[in-house]
């Protein structure tokens, strides 16, 4: 499995001042030493901290061999915006990766929402503009609701039943991708698991690492995961969804549509009613 972390410097789950990003990542990466991880950058997440404020968040990263890839700079929804604006706001977000790497561009770009094209044209327009630069798509087949159990963890009292929560949705994720990934494609394959930065899985990180062995799981980086021949297989989707790479290839091959685990009834209607949404 390979761990790809999105939304540095931290997802929206709460405070983006320089301190608590920074406290957030120390600890995050502390959990992650000797563990290969990708992290996607929006460099505008991070206007409280500041430019300097960001390559020095970033650098808690890059010194521990972090990938970092782009994930555009304002996090826009292809499904909403025009491409030639989504395009621009991709290219713009790459200068603050591009410094933290020591002035190499970024290798991988993950899309936004997973929002991949909602048709053809838009999809294959996007597709040729990562090729003419130079980015690898980063899929996703672990796909988790993480960002809503972290939005509430921030702000119930209960933070050690919150956790002992998403852990259990978490085994039931990799439970049901390991089964689906059976279904669609015949054997279990190097799976990609996508969460953010936030403070839920900085505090969450050593128990998921050990949930991860549990399963059998041996963590590699993004680049030894996408060698797996299923990255090869054809993303049949069109559609306005942001959904699992597995479902992607799931439909090309014209299966019916199996859905991973929801999430709980009882965090939907917390995130309700702290979100007001
Ligand atoms: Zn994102």
């Amino acid at each position: 499995m390979a761990i790809t972390i999105d939304d540095l410097p931290r997802g929206g789950d709460g405070a983006k001042d320089l301190a608590s990003v920074r406290a957030l990542t120390v600890k995050l990466m502390a959990a992650l030493k000797g563990v290969p991880v990708t992290g996607f950058v929006n460099a505008q997440g991070a206007q409280a901290l500041g430019d300097a404020g960001l390559q020095e968040i970033l650098g808690l990263w890059t010194k521990q061999g972090a990938e970092l890839g782009n994930h555009t700079f304002s996090h826009p929804d292809l499904n909403r915006v025009p491409l030639a604006e989504f395009e621009a706001d991709l290219l713009r977000g790459e200068p603050a990766i591009r410094k933290a790497r020591g002035g190499t561009q970024s290798r991988y770009f993950r899309h936004p929402f997973l929002h991949a094209g909602k048709d053809a044209e838009i999809k294959q327009a996007l597709d040729a503009f990562l090729v003419k630069h130079r980015y690898t798509m980063a899929p996703v087949t672990l796909d988790t609701s993480d960002w809503m159990f972290a939005y509430v963890y921030a702000r119930t009292a209960d933070k050690a039943g919150l956790l002992q929560a998403y852990l259990l949705y978490m085994d039931s994720i990799c439970e049901f991708y390991e089964k689906r990934a059976v279904e669609v494609t015949g054997r279990e394959i190097a799976q990609i698991l996508l969460i953010h930065a936030n403070q839920l899985n900085a505090d969450a990180m050593p128990d998921l690492l050990r949930l991860f062995a549990k399963r059998g799981y041996r963590i590699v980086g993004l680049a030894e995961a996408l060698r797996d021949p299923a990255y090869g297989l054809p993303d049949g989707y069109l559609g306005t969804n942001g959904i699992s790479w597995i479902h992607r290839w799931a439909s090309a091959k014209g299966l019916t549509e199996r859905w991973e685990p929801g999430e709980p009834k009882w965090l939907l209607e917390e995130y309700g009613r702290m979100s007001g949404r």
